[in-house]
């Protein structure tokens, strides 16, 4: 479970400390990464065995390469060895989807060799440090990241970086998975890469401590899928190269489970009553080790109410 490990290299809270004991066999010296050709000019990298960070989206050219997300930083040789095996050409530019360390850890790596670009809110948030979590089980403290690794060039709404005959574009998501998300599109090569805006591990981390919610969630994968071909190939930010159905059925999901939480929150049900009536048993196959129907209960519910210590931002 990679989660286990975005888990372990936070630190701090009891859930970590609990999910530490897990942990122990957890080594990024076995971790085997693989590429894959998605489309086009695009490249997905993510583990064959073992863990690694979030899917990794490289365009590879002649001006060279354009990265979204860097794992963690102990992987930086292993990024490159199998970035190594489709060209030899350089790194050009690291695009971060938001702020986590299991996307963002080998930014102060990989920006000694090549600049970091992502939302305002990446660099504050690693800038500042600070609680990530769910406003419940979910919970975990960021230390304040190095000089090296603050995204060097960040913008407010979107950004377009015009390399390898691509027009990549980062376009912020006000208030999704966390407050700084950017779902970074691949048009020449038909290709979207949706951070954890889109997972396929069940149901979704939504970091409402960070400004995330399940509104905004709902509306930024809504917008995007309004927008986007429908042939587009997406990358999850964890999970296997989809489409725009498997997007489809997973934001379904996202609008009916927040729709019996809102319905519970007007019969002014408590949170451990939802819990103990199991109001997402039929949404229970969502059900995984990092975010169980009772964590997502907790996010939905917190999310709703307004629990929660992130501020949202809203573009017109
Ligand atoms: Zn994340």
């Amino acid at each position: 479970m990679r989660f286990r490990l975005f888990l372990l290299l936070a630190v701090g809270s009891t859930v970590l400390l609990f999910r530490c004991a897990f942990a122990q066999d957890e080594d990024f010296s076995k971790t085997e990464l693989r590429v894959t050709k998605v489309a086009g000019s695009v490249y997905m990298l993510d583990a064959a065995k073992g863990d690694a960070g979030g899917n990794i989206a490289a365009s590879v050219g002649d001006d060279g390469i354009v990265i979204v997300d860097d794992q963690y930083a102990p992987l930086a040789d292993k990024i490159r060895a199998a970035l190594k095996s489709v060209t030899d050409k350089p790194v050009r530019f690291v695009i971060n989807t938001h702020y986590h360390g299991d996307h963002t850890g080998g930014n102060a790596i990989f920006q000694k060799e090549a600049p970091v670009i992502a939302q305002d809110n990446v660099r504050k948030r690693l800038e500042q440090g600070g609680k990530a979590g769910n406003g419940g089980s979910v919970s975990m403290d960021n230390k304040p990241a190095v000089k090296g690794a603050l995204p060097i060039i960040t913008f407010e709404h979107d950004v377009t970086v015009h390399l390898n005959g691509e027009d990549i574009r980062a376009l912020h998501f006000p208030a999704g998975h966390t407050d700084g998300d950017s779902v970074i599109y691949f048009p020449q090569s038909n290709v979207v890469h949706m951070g954890d805006d889109f997972v396929t591990y069940g149901f979704p981390f939504i970091d409402v401590t960070s400004g995330g919610s399940i509104d905004g969630m709902i509306d930024g994968v809504e917008k995007a899928i309004a927008q986007l071909p429908p042939d587009v190939k997406v990358i999850p930010g964890h999970g296997p190269v989809s489409n725009l159905d498997d997007v489809r059925a997973y934001v379904k999901m996202l609008k009916e489970t927040r729709d019996v939480v809102e319905k519970a929150l007007k019969k002014h049900k408590t949170l451990d009553q939802m819990k103990q009536e199991k109001i997402l048993e039929p949404w229970k196959k969502y059900s995984g080790d990092f975010i169980s129907s009772d964590a997502f209960i907790e996010t939905l519910y917190n999310s709703l109410t307004g629990q929660k210590t992130g501020k949202f931002i809203q573009h017109n």
